[in-house]
């Protein structure tokens, strides 16, 4: 009997993978779709890692243990798996995204510069910003390869011992009062403990989730960056609406897109849909709005957020399930986190203390809100 089976490899499961090898605890994983599939969240060449975070201080103990921990697969793969770009808040400067910002840079210690419109204007002219905004710089920030990073968790899970099973379907997960059952299409599994590390389908396992995700239908597109070294940033547009943009794997090449793109949310978002007319209309002018001097998007390519009701992430064990872990860490923002995240749901599932405070991430938050 295995000590911890994984339901969902996307970057999270394979994550939890290597944690539990980390931890000296037999793992089985089960996928799906094939290892590095592009119908989950995990897929599209790069992610962001932001030194300063404007979503608030209380993530900031499982971002400073990331950037330690991909340091630490990047020496153990010898890969390089994550380049410092810098990168850039941008919006009304007293819109409360930027207050936000500010006030989460002011307490995380880390290098930042606070801009306004002008002098960004003058460093970065391909920004051309308007007079009412600002801009908070942070030099540590990093791109990371998460097509290479997924491969490389995957690669190094396997060669330390845990056993991984891609286009094998959970079927169900029953519990027998000490130990749990995964079924799949051919066989059944003995595993002590359980990590739900779904993604979109997480609460097919507990349903008590539900309540908590919402799946959002999420488009990005890819360009011709601008040619002067800017920063990849995101930004609050006059209308309120936030934009992200990072480097894509290919030199010069940008990525961005649109939190809430069209608002379109619902269990049917989980597959995979054509991008269409509206779709690239959308892009093409946020891409417009925010680098003008920058040509049209000419890639598109359809992923998926699922969202928690605060955009907080859920590292909780399973109410209904004693001896399962949910791990649904997305809301547009959780890749940065995957290892620090693999590493907190491994210890919740040993019963062994989380080297960071888990109590911003329970699931009774989501479902009180
Ligand atoms: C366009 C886009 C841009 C983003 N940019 C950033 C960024 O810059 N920085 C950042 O930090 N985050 C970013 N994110 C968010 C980040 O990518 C996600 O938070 C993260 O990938 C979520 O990983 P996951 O493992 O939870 O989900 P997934 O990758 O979806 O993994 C869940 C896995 O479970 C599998 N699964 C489901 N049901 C079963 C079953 N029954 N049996 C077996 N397997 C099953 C699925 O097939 C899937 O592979 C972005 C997301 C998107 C979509």
């Amino acid at each position: 009997m295995r000590d911890i089976g994984i339901i969902g490899l996307g970057a999270m499961g394979l994550a939890c993978a290597n944690a539990a090898r980390a931890a000296g605890a037999s793992v089985i994983g089960f996928e799906q779709f094939s290892l590095g599939h592009s119908s989950g969240s995990s897929h599209g060449e790069t992610r962001m890692i932001r030194r300063i975070y404007s979503e608030g201080a209380a993530f900031m103990p499982l971002l400073d243990r990331s950037f330690d921990l991909w340091a630490k697969l990047e020496s153990a793969s010898g890969e390089p798996l994550m380049q410092t770009t810098g990168g850039l808040d941008i919006g009304p400067t007293d819109s409360a995204f930027m207050r936000e910002a500010r006030a989460s840079a002011g307490q995380s210690g880390h290098r930042h510069v606070a801009m306004d419109a002008a002098t960004a204007n003058d460093v970065w002219p391909a920004l051309q910003l308007p007079d009412n905004f600002s801009v908070l710089h942070a030099p540590e920030s990093a791109v990371l390869q998460s097509d290479m990073a997924n491969a490389v968790m995957a690669r190094l899970a396997i060669a330390d011992g845990a056993e991984l099973h891609d286009e094998c379907p959970v079927v169900s997960v029953e519990t027998t009062g000490d130990h749990f059952l995964i079924q799949t299409a051919t066989d059944t599994h003995a595993v002590r403990r359980v990590i739900n590390a779904a993604g979109p389908w997480g609460s097919r396992f507990s349903t008590e989730m539900d309540a908590a995700l919402t799946i959002e239908r999420q488009v990005a597109c890819y360009f011709d960056g601008p040619p002067d070294e800017v920063p990849p940033f995101q930004r609050v547009l006059e209308d309120g609406r936030r934009i992200y943009t990072q480097p894509a794997a290919d030199p010069g090449r940008w990525k961005l897109g649109l939190y809430g793109h069209r608002g379109q949310t619902g269990p049917e978002y989980r597959n995979t849909s054509e991008v269409d007319d509206e779709d690239r209309r959308i892009l093409t002018d946020c891409v417009k709005a925010v680098l003008p001097d920058c040509p049209p998007p000419d890639r598109f390519e359809i992923c998926r957020f699922t969202n928690t009701n605060d955009a907080h992430f859920i590292i909780d064990r399973a109410p209904e399930k004693p001896g399962m872990v949910n791990v649904a860490a997305c809301s547009g923002h959780g890749y940065k986190f995957a290892p620090a995240v693999g590493e907190a749901a491994v210890a919740l599932a040993l019963d062994l203390p989380p080297l960071v405070d888990l109590t911003p991430f329970t699931l009774a938050r989501q479902t009180k809100l």
